[in-house]
């Protein structure tokens, strides 16, 4: 029997044993965990020191059935007990996984046709990039190398993913670096939204492709909405022009869908608001609802079809590619979405979240730009929104107002970017009641009330 540890013998462990990811490490060796998660149920979570919260960000904006989905444990038990793992090396399949692969190729817009398996976002990226590569290579054009990212960006910290954040922190932690990925300078901050066009965007872009010459470029990566980066809407036209663009000069388009795909912004895949086929969707998160670490690459037929020709090995696969309890779990996720006419829900439940915000806008001076599509939403903090005047650094905005919401049992989850802007994400579970969105509001409201006498 394992030993029975107290709520203080666990915080002494893990103060001492882990190093936590994205997280202050000193802080963390300093003061221990800040939250030892042990229950989940709906869109709440219990804390070992007995606090119960709303998760208004689905942890990392991936728990989207919420917590404690039991049909999700029962379809991992069962697989487990089935067959719980078998790799998709040297050409091996397994049932679950083939399934899937069905599945996520129906639900993909156009001729998305052919899936590549990957165990989340990071790998799902690099693996985007690489067969992106491998693509032009297969069509005689070995220089088509380089990718172009959009500053802001958000694709994860393995080493290519990491380059192509663009995100300052993320994108130098380390000095690891691939020279085949670069960043284009134009942002989709709300603050520059406003004075922005989709052709602002496009000519970033295309400068870039200009400047290296579409001969050595490979693709482009952008997430339909950026999420890590702040929460940012793409300005109308904007993935359309991108579109155009990447056909004009022989570019492939990734979309990452790693926080959008399965429902998030009330549609299958984000892409689907603006009409728009990439030749390549990068998933992970609300496949599986995070219940296990799953991800993948959807690509074109024409993608697919190249690739399916190549007779040698492909040099490139995981370990846990199509592991087949991740897929079961996967697909039982992907059924309840349906029975439960979960993205429907979602379009419904936006509705609620917008008014909810817009009242608070109103109401609190502080709390601006406010912005949602589906449960994917956010609003900026400024000391003057009408005279555009940021808080100073030392007040940490975000900080401070999602610390004052946590002590009101509601985690979000906030950024303060370089520039001086803090932002707060709202992306609670896909599950969510119209009564527990006015609860969320209530929370949100009486917070910024509290923050606001402090910075009065
Ligand atoms: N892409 C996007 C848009 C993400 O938000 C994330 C993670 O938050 C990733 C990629 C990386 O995913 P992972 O952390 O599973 O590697």
């Amino acid at each position: 029997m394992t030993k029975k540890l107290s709520y203080q013998q666990l915080k002494d462990i893990d103060r001492e044993k882990i190093i936590h990811p994205q997280s202050v490490p000193k802080q963390n060796a300093d003061e221990g965990p800040s939250m030892i998660y042990s229950k989940g149920d709906g869109i709440r979570v219990t804390d070992m020191d007995g606090g119960t919260y709303i998760d208004g960000v689905s942890m990392l904006w991936n728990v989207n059935l919420g917590h404690g989905q039991s049909e999700l444990a029962t379809a991992a038990y069962e697989q487990m007990n089935e067959f719980a793992y078998g790799s998709q090396f040297y050409g091996n399949s397994n049932e679950p996984a083939i399934r899937l692969a069905d599945k996520i190729t129906e639900y993909a817009p156009g001729d998305l046709d052919g899936v590549f398996f990957t165990s989340g976002g990071s790998e799902s990226n690099d693996t985007a990039f690489k067969l992106s590569r491998f693509y032009w290579q297969l069509q005689g054009f070995e220089s088509k190398k380089i990718i172009i990212s959009l500053k802001r960006g958000y694709h994860g910290v393995t080493v290519s993913a990491q380059r192509a954040t663009g995100i300052e922190a993320f994108r130098e932690f380390s000095g690891s670096g691939d020279p085949h990925i670069i960043n284009a300078k134009a942002h989709l901050t709300a603050a520059e939204q406003g004075d922005r066009t989709s052709s602002d965007f496009e000519k970033s872009i295309r400068g870039l492709i200009e400047q290296e010459g579409a001969d050595n470029v490979a693709a482009v990566i952008l997430e339909p909405v950026q999420g890590a980066g702040g929460v940012h809407l793409p300005p109308d036209g904007y993935l359309q022009a991108v579109r155009n663009l990447c056909d004009e000069q022989n570019v492939l388009m990734i979309a990452d869908e790693v926080i959008c795909g399965f429902g998030r912004t009330g549609k299958n895949f984000a892409v689907e608001h603006w009409n728009v086929t990439p030749d390549m969707i990068s998933f992970a998160k609300g496949v599986t609802s995070g219940y296990f670490p799953l991800g993948g690459v959807i690509m074109r037929a024409k993608v697919k079809e190249a690739i399916a020709q190549y007779d040698q090995m492909l040099a490139h696969g995981f370990t846990y590619s199509g592991h087949p309890t991740g897929c079961a779990v996967a697909l039982k996720n992907l059924e309840i979405i349906e029975r439960e006419g979960i993205v429907d829900h979602v379009t419904e439940m936006e509705k609620e979240l917008q008014k909810g915000l817009h009242t608070l806008q109103e109401k609190h001076k502080c709390m601006t730009k406010s912005r949602a599509i589906g449960l994917l939403a956010g609003f900026d903090l400024m000391k003057d929104p009408e005279a555009d005047q940021l808080f100073e650094n030392d007040v940490k905005a975000a900080e401070t107002f999602v610390k004052a919401c946590r002590e009101r049992n509601l985690i979000l989850r906030k950024f303060d970017f370089e520039d001086g802007m803090n932002t707060v994400a709202i992306a609670p579970p896909l599950i969510i009641t119209k009564k527990e969105i006015q609860e969320l509001i209530d929370i949100l409201d009486d917070a910024l009330t509290a923050v606001h006498k402090k910075w009065e």
